[in-house]
């Protein structure tokens, strides 16, 4: 089985639609197990980054790979099967399915098992089905929903979709774990909740790269972070760094 350890390298990636360059050559580098946070002002280009490196949008220029694998230009499909997981800023749950069922849909890309034995239900089938359900259990607690895990997704409180999100991303066991504004909406305390699981899936070998507006849950929780700005990278650097980078002021406060 692969490393879960992964490295998004991005080489001159950019995005144009029609005569707008929403990303222009960003050269940007995730390293194994860190939390990369990606930031910027509104319409700086992150969403525009983000659906480029999930296959959604097609890069005019450039390329990009998880360790040493070029990416560019397959389906979101298969960029997901090759490990990179996702979630939305607007919350894409199966509302009438309970909440565990949520996390074996994520787990479904894994199964293995053919044609034959999906149609003769061998032992190999259930094995896989068995492992697939320990681990949607598992990561049930890990998000700390363990109690909730037979009521329909649409019935729990917004703070605890957002963690179902992610509990169904992990359930594709990615090495590129990618949270768009996941604090959006939470609360202070559920916003702390959020930093310490972020940390924890890091820690466990999974990258992770953050879309983010809340600067405080990015200082708590980022090694890296990167600044763009009309679809250019400006700094990529520490958080203690970056802060003080004029050319992020700039952006930021700048007229
Ligand atoms: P951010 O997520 O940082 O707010 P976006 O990546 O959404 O920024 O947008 C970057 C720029 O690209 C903006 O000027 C936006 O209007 C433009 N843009 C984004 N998506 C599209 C699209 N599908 N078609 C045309 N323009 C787009
Ligand atoms: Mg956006």
């Amino acid at each position: 089985s692969r490393a879960t350890t992964a490295e998004l390298v991005t080489q001159g990636l950019t995005v144009r639609f029609g005569g707008l360059t929403a990303l222009s050559h960003a050269n940007v580098r995730v390293k194994g197990g860190e939390v990369h946070a990606l930031i910027g002002p509104n319409g700086a280009g992150k969403s525009t980054f983000v659906n480029a490196i999930s296959g959604v949008y097609r890069p005019s220029e450039g390329a990009f790979g998880i360790d040493g694998e070029d990416l560019t230009g397959k389906s979101q499909h298969e960029i997901a099967r090759l490990g990179l997981a996702r979630t939305f800023q607007n919350t894409e749950l199966f509302g009438e399915l309970t909440v565990l069922e949520n996390v074996l849909v994520g787990g479904q890309s894994r199964l293995r098992y053919g044609l034959v034995d999906a149609l003769l239900r061998t032992p190999r089938r259930r094995r896989e089905e068995r492992e697939l359900r320990a681990a949607a259990v598992g990561l049930l607690a890990f998000v700390g929903l363990t109690d909730h895990a037979n009521e329909a997704a649409r019935y729990l409180p917004f703070g605890l979709q957002r963690r179902l999100e992610i509990a169904r991303a992990l359930a594709a066991r990615p090495r590129l774990l990618l949270l768009d504004e996941p604090a959006a909406g939470l609360t202070s305390q559920e916003i702390d909740e959020l930093a310490a699981m972020i940390r924890k899936i890091a820690a466990s070998g999974v990258s992770v790269l953050l879309i983010e507006h809340h600067v405080d849950l990015i200082m708590a929780v980022a090694d890296t972070v990167t600044v763009l700005d009309y679809g250019q990278v400006i700094a990529s650097d520490r958080p203690g760094v970056v802060q003080n980078d004029p050319r992020v002021i700039e952006a930021y406060f700048g007229s």
